[in-house]
C-alpha cells in the first residue's frame, strides 16, 4: 500500500514559515478516528479500557485527546505517574507497569490510588514493606518463558525477556497476596512487540485466559481484569498489511466466549496498553534537506537527527520518508539519509531509493508518533524539537516548545558557573 503523509505540502509549507524545521507534527483526526475504533472493537467487552502507554507520546495535549475516548494511563515511572496526576487522571485509570521499580514510586502509586502491577515475586514482599501493606487490588505480569509463536512462526521470545513471573510464581504469588489482603485481582503480559497480525491479540489472550481459570480454581482469587498490554504493531514499511482492530477485538471476543465465559468467568474486564498503535501512525517527523554530499555513497544531511528519532539507529527500524513536492517522481536516486551527530549510525535510511532531492526540500519521517520523540536524548548538545499538532480544521497549534540552550544547560543553574552566558 503507498504511504502518504497525513499532511499536505501546501499546510506544511506554511508550518514551516511559524515553526522552524526539525518538529514532530501530529494528526488530531486520525489519532480520534483510531481512538474511536479501538473503543468500539472491544465495546462487547463492558469493563474495556485503554490504558495509553505514556512512554510512547507523553504530550498532555494528545494524552487530553484520548481521555475523550476513556483512555487511562499506563504509567512506568515516577515522572509518568506525576503527569497522569497532573492530567486529572483518577486512580484506577492509571495502571503503573513497571520494572525495577524504586520504592519511592511505589509509594507514589499506592498516594494517587493507581493500579499496582507487580513484575516479581520478590516485588510482594518490597511493596508490602514499603507501603505498609498490600493494596485490595492488585495485578501481577506474567511470563509463561520459552518462546511465543503464532501459527508456527516466532514472534518473540518471552523467556529471554526480564519482565514478569513464571508460571509457578504467578500462583505462589497469588496465594500469598491473598493472605496478605489484596481482594482484587489482575493478569497482565506482554509477550511480543510490533506484530502485525490480527492473530497476537487471541493467541495472547488465549494464554492469559487459560491461566486466569486455573488461578481462580487453584487460588479462590477474584480475578477482575486481564490486561493484554501493548504489542499491536503497524505497518512501517509499505508492503505491510496494517492490522484490522475490529478482526482483533473480535477475536478476543471468541476467545473470551470460548475460555473465560464456560468457566463462569464473563464478567472479567479486557484492559490494553496500547502505545504504537494508539499514536504511531498518527506523527510524523518533519525535517529539511540541507546538505547533499557525493563520497562513495550518495548522501542527503538533514536537520533532524538521530536525537529526534532513534528508531533506525537503534534497531536499525525502517521509517517510510517522502520527499515533499515529489511524490509523484520515480524513485531514481539511492541515498543514505543522514543527521548531524558524530556517530554513523546517525541515519534515518541507507541505500534508500527516492526522487531526486533538492536543498531545502522537506522530508516526511512517517509513523513516529509512538517511540519517536519521547525516546530522544540530547548527545552532541542536540536540542529536542517542538511538537505541533495539526488539527482537524487543518491549523497547526505548537503543542511543546523546541527545546532552548537554556534549558540545555537548566542543571547547572545552582553553580554560578554560568553566569556569563549570553545565550538563552
Ligand atoms: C511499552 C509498553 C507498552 C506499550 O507498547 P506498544 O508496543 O507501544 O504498544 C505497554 N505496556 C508496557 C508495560 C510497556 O512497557
Amino acid at each position: 500500500m503507498k504511504k502518504e503523509p497525513f499532511v499536505t505540502k501546501e499546510q506544511l509549507d506554511e508550518i514551516v514559515k511559524t515553526y522552524p524545521t526539525p518538529f514532530h507534527l501530529y494528526d488530531e483526526k486520525g489519532i480520534r478516528a483510531n481512538a474511536k475504533a479501538v473503543k468500539e472493537a472491544f465495546a462487547w467487552n463492558p469493563g474495556f479500557k485503554e490504558y495509553f502507554a505514556v512512554k510512547a507520546t507523553p504530550n498532555p495535549f494528545l494524552i487530553n485527546i484520548l481521555k475523550e475516548y476513556g483512555c487511562g494511563l499506563d504509567c512506568s515511572s515516577m515522572t509518568e505517574l506525576m503527569l497522569a496526576d497532573t492530567l486529572h487522571f483518577g486512580g484506577p485509570d492509571i495502571m503503573f507497569s513497571s520494572n525495577a521499580t524504586p520504592a519511592s514510586e511505589f509509594q507514589f502509586a499506592h498516594d494517587i490510588g493507581a493500579i499496582i502491577n507487580l513484575d516479581d515475586f520478590t516485588h510482594i514482599d518490597f511493596l508490602e514493606k514499603t507501603i505498609g501493606q498490600i493494596p485490595e487490588t492488585i495485578s501481577c505480569r506474567y511470563n509463561p518463558g520459552g518462546v511465543f509463536k503464532i501459527s508456527n512462526s516466532i514472534m518473540d521470545n518471552p523467556g529471554d525477556a526480564k519482565y514478569g513471573f513464571t508460571t509457578e510464581q504467578l500462583f505462589e504469588g497469588f496465594k500469598v497476596l491473598k493472605e496478605k489482603g489484596a481482594k482484587h485481582f489482575g493478569i497482565h503480559a506482554f509477550l511480543a512487540s510490533n506484530t502485525v497480525t490480527n492473530e497476537y491479540y487471541p493467541t495472547l489472550a488465549r494464554t492469559l485466559f487459560e491461566v486466569a481459570v486455573k488461578l481462580k480454581e487453584e487460588t479462590g482469587a477474584d480475578i477482575r481484569f486481564i490486561n493484554l498490554s501493548g504489542g499491536i504493531g503497524i505497518p512501517y514499511r509499505p508492503d505491510q498489511e496494517p492490522n484490522d482492530i475490529y478482526a482483533i477485538g473480535e477475536g478476543v471476543r471468541k476467545v473470551y466466549e470460548e475460555v473465560l465465559v464456560p468457566a463462569g468467568m464473563g464478567d472479567v474486564a479486557i484492559y490494553t496498553e496500547l502505545g504504537r498503535f494508539m499514536m504511531g501512525p498518527y506523527g510524523c517527523l518533519v525535517t529539511t534537506a540541507i546538505h547533499e554530499k557525493h563520497t562513495y555513497k550518495e548522501y542527503i544531511g538533514c536537520d533532524a537527527c538521530a536525537v529526534n528519532l532513534m528508531r533506525p539507529a537503534m534497531y536499525g527500524a525502517y521509517h517510510h520518508i517522502t520527499v515533499m513536492g515529489k511524490d509523484n517522481s520515480v524513485c531514481s536516486h539511492k541515498y543514505d539519509i543522514t543527521g548531524s551527530l558524530c556517530e554513523n549510525n546517525d541515519k534515518f535510511a541507507i541505500d534508500r531509493m527516492l526522487p531526486k532531492i533538492a536543498i531545502g526540500d522537506l522530508l516526511v519521517i512517517h509513523d513516529t508518533g509512538a517511540h519517536g520523540f519521547s525516546m530522544g536524548y540530547n548527545y552532541n548538545g542536540k536540542l529536542k524539537s517542538a511538537e505541533i499538532l495539526l488539527k482537524e480544521d487543518g491549523t497547526a497549534q505548537l503543542i511543546r516548545r523546541a527545546e532552548t540552550p537554556k534549558d540545555y544547560f537548566a542543571t547547572f543553574d545552582c553553580f554560578d558557573i554560568l553566569k556569563d552566558m549570553k545565550w538563552e
